[in-house]
């Protein structure tokens, strides 16, 4: 089991991939093998068909796996959806939940996100929790009060125990090519730090809070650089094992 003091940077595939792409794990794999060992947990989320093979693949190599999503019940009747259970039974070390994308393609609350987390801690899988504000919200002054609002609906309440990550991530950072000063993310990260210790006393200060949105090997040193920033989460960025290298490299 991962121990929370590690740093973290985890890719995000989405809707990306055929089998083709799991190649991509072996050069990563290549790539890390021949360079100084990573100073940080590497951990690659598939789509789910790539998710047994991306496990066996990346074990070989210390790369370890995590589902996009997961159903908040054990198991029964919802097609089309997938277990944590499953997931685990799949290779998976961690579970991302509260995706943006989710939270708005599929109308997700945080009530959801949370159960969604809790499932995945019955599993025994690390739950990845994802907030973020949208740029209205921003601009409205807003992001800190949606973000401490979203992890205080969120986060299942035995997240203390180093058994939860929270992910920070500005929705309009995702996938756009921009991402908030490191002023802005610096804040961020105070802010949701306070509201860990707040929540959950001394354990608190050992969850690890990434940052995720827009990060690319040209800007990964100095986000990786903020205080509070534990790791990143990154999605157009990992789909090539080239650019990820450079942002493992960086931590
Ligand atoms: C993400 O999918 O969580 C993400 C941060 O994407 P990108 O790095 O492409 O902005």
């Amino acid at each position: 089991m991962p121990k929370s003091t590690d740093r973290l940077i985890v890719g995000n595939w989405k809707m990306h991939g055929f089998s083709a792409a799991l190649a991509e794990i072996s050069a990563l794999a290549t790539a890390l093998a021949a360079g100084e060992p990573p100073r940080c947990i590497v951990v690659i989320c598939p789509p789910a068909t790539l998710l047994a093979e991306a496990s066996r693949l990346g074990s070989m190599a210390g790369i370890l796996t995590g589902g996009q999503d997961c159903h908040p019940a054990l198991s029964g009747a919802h097609t089309g959806d997938l277990s944590a259970a499953m997931l685990k039974d799949a290779g998976a070390s961690y579970v991302i939940v509260g995706h943006s994308e989710r939270r708005a393609d599929h109308g997700e609350t945080s009530e959801l996100v949370r159960a969604k987390a809790e499932a995945g801690l019955t599993a025994k899988l690390i739950p990845i929790v994802c907030v973020g504000e949208t740029l209205a919200e921003r601009d409205a002054g807003r992001a800190e009060t949606i973000v401490l609002d979203q992890l205080d609906r969120s986060l299942p309440d035995d997240a203390a125990g180093r058994k939860v990550v929270v992910a920070y991530e500005p929705v309009w950072a995702i996938g756009t090519g921009r991402t908030p000063t490191d002023a802005d993310i610096a804040a961020m990260h105070l802010a949701i730090r306070q509201y860990l210790v707040t929540r959950f006393g001394a354990a608190g200060q050992d969850l690890s809070i990434l940052y995720g949105g827009s990060v690319k090997p040209a800007n990964a040193r100095t986000i990786l650089a903020i205080a509070n920033v534990d790791g990143a989460l990154v999605g157009g960025a990992s789909l090539l094992a080239s650019d990820l290298t450079r942002i493992i490299s960086a931590v």
